[in-house]
């Protein structure tokens, strides 16, 4: 996708700080943290909303390995014992900007619901 900011950084055609990567999925640091640790967690492929992934074994395959990346990650930066949150925006009600199917890993400080 040609003017996807998220392909871009899969692609190598923007920086980013990148804390992990495998195959199909890439992790960095969020540019706007809103916590102490605030972490993307970015499938390579291009989807573009929660509501485009399918039930195909591979899009399943897809979703929970982004969230064992999550959960690896919120380990590395040693904020699983102490709470994180992951989440995902889906559509403009829920402030979504980038149109790449992505995970916000959000801790280091208590975090107050919000909505
Ligand atoms: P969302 O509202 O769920 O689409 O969140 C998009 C997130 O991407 C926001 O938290 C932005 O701060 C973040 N973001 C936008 N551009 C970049 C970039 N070039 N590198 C890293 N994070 C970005
Ligand atoms: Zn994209």
């Amino acid at each position: 996708m040609q003017d996807c900011i998220f392909c871009k950084i899969v692609n190598g055609d923007l920086p980013a700080k990148i804390i992990y990567q495998d195959e199909e999925i890439i992790a960095f640091d969020d540019i706007h943290p809103i916590a102490p640790i605030h972490k993307l967690i970015v499938p390579r492929k291009h989807i573009a909303t929660l509501n485009d992934l399918s039930s195909s074994s591979n899009d399943k395959n897809l979703i929970s390995n982004l969230m064992l990346v999550a959960q690896k990650l919120a380990s590395e930066f040693n904020i699983d014992k102490s709470g994180y949150r992951v989440l995902v925006n889906c559509n403009k009600d829920s402030g979504q900007l980038i149109y790449h199917l992505h995970l916000h890993l959000l801790g280091g400080r208590p975090l107050a619901f919000a909505c």
